[in-house]
């Protein structure tokens, strides 16, 4: 794990905008299979705004820097993943507190406290077939492993044991059994921010 300062984590926000931009048609054909297909281009909104937040408010601290990473994203999706993902980056901020850097034990019990917020704001569990079922995979790994690439791999591993669950939750749940045999969006998204963990460590 690199050093857990603001600056990694600017470069992780840059990394994820990248990410979405790239696989944002990938994440929007997953929604579309089982919801209104707009996950890729609100991921991609969102991120964009994240970027623009941050260059204009320069936070000193990794907790700022998830605070209002998470408020803009909550202010500029209008989906089901805004306010999300950006309860789980605004808890995580919150939890961090103003150290400088982050040590590793405190970013993960702060994304702990950002999984168990989504869990309590959607009332999704794990088997619901959303955005939880890669986080929580994720966090575990990183518990147990420390590294962020055995979060991602874990991350990725959830999100594709996510085809065979039906939806209990958000709009694919619409869909009853036939939701089966879908990988979730959300899930994937998950996947692409651990991969910026990963990519912004270089
Ligand atoms: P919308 O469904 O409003 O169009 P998006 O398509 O951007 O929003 O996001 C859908 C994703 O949000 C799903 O793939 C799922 O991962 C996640 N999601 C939806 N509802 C919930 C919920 N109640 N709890 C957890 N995750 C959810
Ligand atoms: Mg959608
Ligand atoms: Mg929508």
């Amino acid at each position: 794990v690199p050093v857990l300062d603001t600056a990694y984590f600017l470069r992780w926000l840059s990394a994820s905008s990248e990410l979405f931009r790239r696989e944002g048609a990938r994440l929007t054909a997953l929604d579309a299979a089982v919801g209104d297909g707009d996950h890729g281009a609100n991921m991609v909104r969102g991120f964009d705004a994240v970027c623009e937040a941050v260059e204009q408010n320069a936070p000193a601290t990794p907790g700022e820097l998830f605070a209002l990473a998470g408020t803009t994203l909550t202010n500029s999706v209008g989906g089901a993943s805004g306010p999300l993902f950006g309860m789980a980056l605004r808890r995580t901020g919150k939890r961090l507190g103003t150290g400088e850097p982050v040590t590793p034990d405190e970013l993960a019990a702060a994304l702990r406290a950002g999984a168990e917020a989504v869990g309590k704001l959607g009332g999704a569990v794990p088997g619901d077939s959303t955005l939880l079922d890669a986080l929580l995979p994720a966090l575990d790994a990183f518990d147990g492993d420390g590294t962020f690439v055995a979060a991602r791999d874990a991350a990725l591993a959830g999100a594709e044991a996510t085809g065979p669950m039906q939806a209990k939750k958000g709009r694919a749940s619409y869909l009853g059994e036939r939701s089966i045999g879908h990988q979730d969006a959300g899930a994937h998204s998950v996947v692409l921010l651990f991969d910026a963990l990963v990519l912004a460590a270089d």
